[in-house]
């Protein structure tokens, strides 16, 4: 398909002056050509009389070829889920992984994300399944320790080879990344910056998710907090999207701000691994702080739904603050699309605009969780009243993956379980 109109849709744009009109959106050879009111003719036409045309959405933080995992690490703190996990790891296989990965992938596209970035070894396995399902992957290769990783090798080459192999790839931006303080040392943080600044690539943490990590860390550096640390040693800087900082002080969201990182909020992973704390957004975002949303694992979530962490990460914030005023839906879309855009460097995704990518998703507004919506309310009901069975169509570089409802390809369907292992 090389042209497609959705036509006469809610449009949701997230252009720079946040647009939401009844109007026309034109996709040709991957690309939107023209967004607005007038008449336009394609190969193939939309009618999105009942629908709302909008950017797909981006999950800023993801392990997609742990989508097997769901129902398997539950009801357990953040401290056993890694040591389970890291037993879990060393008993993967390469056909597991990238059966996850697809299985993860489709997940996503099914509810509306048509990016993610996900943070795993093995991501040349990730990097098929995205091309192989049509998924948009900001794949970024785990690093940590050697006396501590299930990798084979020197985990910063595997992460640099990795890069080097998939550079210029049109579905896929490789990327490096680092597991954590507590399992990483200053050398493979440093190390990992040099091969992102080598490579113009983002590096992707996690950072300051529980208080026993931060509080473990500090014990063992003087009183030093990871935050605190990784400025002082250098670390942080703009190519850096970091995973949580639930247990940023204040302090520590200034150096965040002052170095130009990005924040990925994962507040159902959080709330469900129970870490007691609510990432301190509202400070972060009045400082500047770009903040975005993740779903984390299926291992912690347990899904990939980007709309339920939306709706979740608002409710949980405004309750917190006895204040249901402190975020509004707009702000929370935008962290869904235009702030984790620019979070992740990518200025071609993330908003409906001439010379963007076609990575566009439909909502289907006689669903009856969307009924009534126009355009005053178009952006309040995708945040507070929807949910992945209002999606309808998903597009992902001129492509669709879904239509009227229906995926249309579920590759794991008759795989078993055990061979996502
Ligand atoms: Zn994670």
């Amino acid at each position: 398909m090389t042209s497609v109109l959705f036509k006469n849709g809610i449009v949701i744009s997230q252009n720079s002056r946040r647009e939401v009109f009844r109007g026309n959106v034109l996709v040709n050879n991957g690309i939107i050509e023209y967004t607005g009111k007038e008449a336009r003719e394609a190969e193939e036409i939309v009618d999105c009389t009942h629908k709302i045309v909008m950017p797909g959405l981006i999950n800023t933080h993801t392990h997609v070829a742990m989508a097997h995992l769901k129902g398997q690490l539950d009801d357990m703190p953040l401290s056993s889920f890694l040591e389970k996990t890291f037993v879990l790891d060393g008993q993967r296989t390469e056909k597991g992984l990238y059966r996850s990965a697809v299985l993860g992938s489709v997940e996503m596209l099914n509810s509306g994300v048509t990016s993610f970035l996900d943070l795993y070894y093995g991501e040349d396995l990730v990097t098929k399944a995205c091309m192989d399902v049509g998924i948009r992957g900001f794949l970024s290769w785990n690093t940590l320790d050697q006396d501590k990783t299930t990798q084979s090798g020197d985990t910063i080459s595997n992460a640099e080879n990795f890069i080097k192999k998939h550079a210029g790839s049109d579905l896929v931006r490789p990327s490096i990344g680092v597991q954590g303080v507590y399992v990483a040392e200053d050398d493979i943080f440093m190390r990992a910056k040099e091969v992102s600044a080598r490579y113009g690539t983002l590096v992707h943490i996690h950072l300051a998710e529980t208080r026993e990590e931060v509080y473990n860390f500090a014990r063992g550096h003087g009183g030093e907090r990871p935050i605190e640390h990784l400025h002082r040693i250098g670390f942080l800087g703009s190519s850096v999207v970091a995973a949580h900082c639930v247990w940023a002080n204040s302090s520590e969201i200034s150096y965040l701000a002052k170095n130009d990182v990005s924040v990925s909020w994962n507040p159902v992973s959080n709330s469900k691994l129970g870490v007691g704390g609510i990432a301190p957004v509202i400070e972060m975002k009045q400082k500047g702080v770009r903040v975005s949303i993740g779903s984390d694992s299926s291992g912690s979530n347990n899904s990939l739904d980007v709309m339920q962490s939306m709706k979740m990460g608002a409710l949980m914030v405004k309750n917190q603050r006895w204040d249901p005023s402190v975020i509004r839906a707009s702000e929370i879309l935008d962290m869904a699309t235009v702030v984790a855009s620019s979070s992740l460097r990518a200025d071609d995704i993330g908003s409906i605009e001439p010379g963007k990518r076609g990575d566009i998703i439909t909502l289907d507004t006689q669903n009856p969780r969307l009924f009534p919506t126009n355009e005053e309310n178009a952006i309040s009901n995708v945040v507070y009243s929807a949910d992945s069975s209002c999606v309808s169509d998903v597009m992902v570089n001129g492509d669709f993956r879904k239509r009227s409802g229906i995926l249309l390809a579920m590759p794991y369907r008759d795989w078993k379980r055990e061979e996502l292992v």
